[in-house]
């Protein structure tokens, strides 16, 4: 069973008499244990789709299954069995990294959430920011925060929306050795970005979406080749 099942998804959005067909008859599998990135041009429908799966936004029509769960029948497992770092980072900003992930483990359930807590801010490298107001960290540890309250309820599927975008060279290389880093712990990753070095660099297998339709879907080195 994959990771993720995406089956003739499609959304048009409706705004002010205007209609927008943002994704139109999608399908494909993201495998287990795989790293897969989602490559398109600004406006392909990236975010739509992860926001379809995230529950942010709702599809018009066709299905999407998270680790076996439809999204539509089994809402709450579906949602259980992934962790979303959206592309805008928003948290309030009186928060602090500790507090921020101590509510995230107190929505879904997780028990010691102190361990798992200071766990994640080792993991992401906030342990001396954990009493900091949110408001006062760099754009990079925010991101490194979202990163960490995704996988507060360690969920098998992390989804990264643009995770780089804007991101410096330096932080950009972090993200990416704790992105390995989890998936080589078993962790199923995918990643939107327009950066096709990314995900080149990055990835096992890489769709492409233009125009909210899937133009390719290979293992990334059959990509590469016919490039
Ligand atoms: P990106 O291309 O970086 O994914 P967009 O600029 O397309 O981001 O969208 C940024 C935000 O604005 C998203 O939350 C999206 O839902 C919203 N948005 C994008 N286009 C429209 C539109 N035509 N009307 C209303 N909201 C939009
Ligand atoms: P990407 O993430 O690949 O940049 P998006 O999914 O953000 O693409 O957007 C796909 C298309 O849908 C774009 O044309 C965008 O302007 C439009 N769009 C996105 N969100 C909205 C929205 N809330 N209302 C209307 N149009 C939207």
């Amino acid at each position: 069973q994959p990771a993720i099942r995406i089956t003739d998804l499609a959304k048009t959005y409706e705004s002010a008499g205007q209609r927008k067909r943002a994704l139109d008859g999608v399908t494909f599998d993201v495998p287990r244990g795989q790293i897969f990135g989602l490559l398109g041009p600004n406006g392909a429908g990236k975010s739509t789709l992860i926001n379809i799966l995230a529950g942010l936004v709702v599809k018009s029509s066709g299905s999407a299954e998270i680790w076996g769960f439809d999204i539509d029948r089994h809402p709450r497992n579906a949602k259980r069995s992934i962790g979303i770092v959206p592309q805008e980072i928003l948290f309030d900003p009186f928060f602090t990294p500790r507090e921020a992930l101590e509510i995230q483990a107190g929505l879904y359930g997780v028990p010691k959430p102190e361990r798992i807590t200071d766990a994640l801010l080792d993991a992401v490298r906030l342990t001396d920011k954990a009493h900091a107001y949110a408001r006062t960290l760099s754009g990079g540890m925010k991101r490194r925060l979202l990163v960490a309250k995704a996988m507060v309820h360690s969920p098998p599927i992390l989804v990264l929306d643009e995770p780089t975008a804007g991101v410096d060279i330096e932080l950009r290389q972090q993200l990416w050795d704790y992105v390995r880093g989890l998936n080589r712990q078993g962790v199923t990753v995918v990643l939107t970005t327009h950066y096709l070095e990314e995900a080149e660099e990055l990835c096992d297998r890489i769709a492409i979406i233009n125009h909210g339709r899937l133009i390719a879907n290979e293992p990334t080195r059959a990509l590469i080749a016919k490039a």
